[in-house]
């Protein structure tokens, strides 16, 4: 199947109900109202010369007109680039280049980003880039009016480009979040993540009762593929609590549309549990949701079960150049698996589990690196051979980089990144188990753990902590009597940083590699 293919089956037999939800607008599409509105896009797009294997960037926060671009680039088979709304002119100018983006649909501005003014800044340098459609300008509104009446006028147009594609197409390049580096395009096709949304939505139960609120950014997976194709897929309800991630807006969302599902990156769900008035808020119509993106602390899970209503809440395990699910706990996992693990791997996909050093499957309870293996693995990154050969091997296994244990049921638990791993006086640290222990810590409401250089031991251990209002600051003598005889000694850290906020990825993830570069200056 192509996206555009099942789309339409979904609209044809849900076109009443609600698709699609602004709150910030007020605007909202039954699944007919949506189809509309991106067929006349799919048209004046065909109308602007943009066809299949043309790449067209999306460059913009959360809102509907990126749901109804993500749509009808599908249906002509262009690939749809999106753009990381953090961006400077300098990376947006990188992506242009790197991708060859020929029509770039932007916001004019977000938040105090003048988006338009960086357009204009790199684009005499950007050869490829033709076009530039700014949503909410007069150019925008005619490329959709155009698209209606050259529908109207030949509605041959677009199924004839649809059907001239196929679902192993390139169709979309994800950027992956750079927690570890500079981030990498990853080239997808119909097939990785139509099947991806599908299998996550099938997981989660959902029909076209559901009504996900999606506060996780579109241009990443977790919003576009988890989000809108798990929606798409199985006629459920999409609802945008706004541009960008606000912990009371998506609360005030849940309760106003009655979502049965909320999405979420663990520091999000802090975030609304620790809302002042989180208490005032009615999230009785929540019944599942998933967490996903980094580790999943276990106390978070168990407060989102049992604060938030959301029994059936799901742990995803996942990665851009997988389309990105692999593994997701279910609803009929025990209670200490769907908290503890990321679950058993999805239909149609294989993990194992091998010694980095030789490649060779460990035997179940012993770390190793995490390879994935299916319908989900990337095409490939986009124009870089040498990193997909890095990343994907001769027999298409996905190295993903990530520690993992599987225990005799097949359930994985992450243990870290490898290159999180801390290596003190020849132990491997995992700082995984460490937070996951201070965050039985009253007063602490969140813990990062690093590795910094040390003289003696090769590295050292340093915990940032950030504290619950109100509470004292922690120092490394208090952190010290917490873990002792708790911890082995050299699980303990050493150092101990208050802090108000961590250095994050737009996706919500702590970026550790500028922690550990901050780090160097506070340990002189
Ligand atoms: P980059 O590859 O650019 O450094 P990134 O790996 O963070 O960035 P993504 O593709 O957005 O980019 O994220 C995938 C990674 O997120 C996984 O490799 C894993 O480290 C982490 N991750 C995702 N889900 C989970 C989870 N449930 N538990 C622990 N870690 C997770
Ligand atoms: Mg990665």
């Amino acid at each position: 199947d192509t996206i555009g293919d099942n789309f339409d089956r979904t609209v044809a037999a849900h076109a009443d109900r609600d698709a699609l939800v602004d709150r910030p607008s007020g605007r909202r599409w039954t699944y007919a109202e949506l189809r509309r509105d991106v067929d006349a896009v799919a048209v004046g797009l065909l109308k602007r010369g943009i066809g299949k294997g043309d790449r067209v960037g999306i460059w913009a926060p959360n809102c509907p007109e990126w749901t109804l671009i993500q749509f009808a680039t599908a249906k002509i088979g262009a690939v749809l680039v999106n753009i990381n709304p953090a961006y400077r002119a300098h990376e947006l100018k990188y992506v242009l280049d790197q991708a060859g983006i020929r029509l770039l649909v932007s916001a004019p501005e977000f938040k105090s980003s003048d988006y338009a003014g960086m357009i204009e800044e790199v684009r005499p340098q950007c050869p490829d880039l033709e076009r530039v459609v700014l949503l909410g300008s007069a150019e925008w509104s005619k490329l959709a009016s155009d698209g209606m009446a050259a529908h109207a006028a030949d509605p041959s147009l677009l199924p004839a480009a649809q059907a001239a594609l196929s679902s192993d197409d390139p169709i979309n390049i994800q950027y992956t979040s750079g927690t570890t580096g500079f981030p990498k395009g990853a080239t997808l096709s119909h097939h990785n993540i139509l099947n991806n949304g599908y299998f996550v939505g099938e997981l989660c139960h959902y029909t076209e009762n559901d009504r996900v609120c999606i506060p996780v950014p579109f241009y990443h997976c977790f919003g576009m593929v988890m989000g809108n194709l798990a929606c798409t897929s199985h006629g459920a309800t999409m609802v945008i609590p706004g541009p960008s991630f606000d912990p009371k807006a998506t609360l005030q969302a849940v309760e106003a549309e009655k979502c049965t599902s909320l999405y979420g990156v663990p520091t999000m769900f802090i975030a609304e549990l620790a809302e002042p008035d989180f208490a005032s808020f009615d999230l009785s119509s929540l019944r599942t949701g998933i967490m996903a993106g980094s580790p999943c602390p276990v106390e978070v899970m168990k407060q989102v079960i049992e604060q938030m209503g959301m029994a059936e809440v799901s742990i995803c395990y996942g990665m851009t150049e997988t389309s990105p699910v692999s593994l997701q706990t279910r609803s009929d996992d025990t209670i200490d698996q769907r908290v503890s693990t990321v679950g058993r791997v999805g239909p149609h996909l294989e993990v194992k589990i091998v010694d980095p050093a030789t490649g060779l499957t460990v035997p179940r309870g012993t770390p190793g690196e995490l390879c994935t293996r299916g319908y989900s693995v990337m095409l490939g990154y986009w124009n870089n051979p040498e990193k997909t050969a890095e990343a994907i091997d001769a027999g298409r296994w996905m190295h993903t980089g990530d520690i993992g244990v599987m225990d005799s049921d097949g359930y994985v638990a992450i243990t870290g990144r490898i290159k999180d791993m801390v290596i003190r006086g020849g132990e491997n640290v995992y700082p995984r188990e460490i937070e996951e222990f201070l965050y039985t810590h009253p007063d602490i409401l969140d813990a990062q753990v690093i590795g910094v250089p040390d003289a003696k031991y090769g590295e050292e251990l340093m915990v940032w902590v950030r504290m619950k209002d109100g509470a004292e600051p922690l120092d490394a003598a208090k952190v010290r009597e917490f873990c002792t005889g708790k911890l082995a000694h050299y699980k303990i850290p050493k150092y101990v940083h208050v802090v108000d906020e961590f250095p994050m990825t737009v996706t919500g993830k702590v970026r550790k590699v500028e922690m550990r570069e901050q780090s160097l200056d506070l340990i002189g």
